[in-house]
């Protein structure tokens, strides 16, 4: 059985999957006392738990099972509704890597999309990826040649393609830490009182936080809540850190070593990463 990792971000996205399906917070209430979860939300809290039974999967194979079971039962839903071919972008549906190395390269690198514009027409899309493919060279270094070229081929005119590029957050995205279990809570303990300093600075930060705690992720693309964005912004830096804190103590507390079974990762859809093995 190869030991691998993945990164922090795509245990969470498992977790995400398999969340929304007989998961009992209770679990997670386990761990901690009331204060520690009392500004997540219902499903935050159901992440948070599944979180924990991934990590206590690596130990247990009827949990394993159990996971993979879910996770099948989530993907079937969602393909359901998700046409990916159809998607209007270049990169689509590649499969989650696992690494063999910590410090592989790629966990450094940068994440890339290219739009799919919309004057290429709906059935075009397949031929229009095949073409952006063999010619990403051009598009990256002579872009007039490549919007040329894209004339002839397709007889549309485009003069402009949107990006996606995400930094990678290196070691971090790892779930690699430095404290153990005591420094971990100690840090938890202070971002909380943070918290409760940040929101009872004055009754209107507090009315806002109050209305829009529970999912400032939603509150931020509602224009309703426009002029309080840089408020909403701030409690879900807040709210980030304070689970990224509560995941890093699962993982030291649950299987400090973080190291996975590859075929449970590849029951679960991931693959080798193609630079570290
Ligand atoms: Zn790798």
């Amino acid at each position: 059985m190869a030991q691998v990792f993945i990164t922090k971000s795509h245990l969470e996205n498992i977790a995400r999957l398999i969340s929304y399906q007989s998961i009992d917070v209770n679990h997670i209430r386990g761990f901690y006392e009331s204060r520690f979860l009392g500004f997540f939300s219902t499903p935050e809290l159901n992440t948070l738990t599944a979180v924990s039974l991934v990590l206590e999967s690596i130990k247990d194979e009827d949990l394993k099972i159990k996971i993979i079971t879910l996770h099948d039962n989530a993907k079937a839903r969602i393909e359901k509704y998700n046409k990916n071919e159809n998607s209007r972008w270049i990169y689509v549906g590649s499969k989650p890597a696992y690494h063999h190395d910590e410090k592989c390269i790629s966990l450094r690198s940068t994440y890339e999309n290219y739009e799919i514009p919309v004057e290429i027409p709906e059935d075009k899309i397949k031929d229009y990826r095949t073409f952006f493919l063999n010619n990403i060279d051009e598009y990256t270094n002579k872009r007039d040649v490549f919007f040329a070229k894209v004339e002839l081929k397709f007889n549309v005119r485009i003069n402009n393609v949107k990006e996606v590029h995400k930094e990678n957050s290196g070691q971090q995205s790892l779930n690699v830490f430095t404290g153990g279990h005591k420094k971990i809570l100690s840090e938890i303990s202070n971002i909380i009182e943070e918290m409760h300093k940040y929101k009872n600075q004055s009754n209107e930060v507090k009315r806002i936080i109050s209305n829009t705690g529970f999912n400032t992720k939603k509150a931020l693309k509602h224009p309703l809540y426009n002029e309080s964005h840089e408020i909403i912004r701030e409690w879900d830096n807040y709210k980030t850190k304070l689970k990224d804190l509560i995941i890093q103590d699962l993982t030291s507390i649950i299987t400090p070593e973080y190291k996975f079974d590859h075929d449970f990762l590849e029951e679960l859809g991931f693959k080798k990463c193609s630079k570290c093995f």
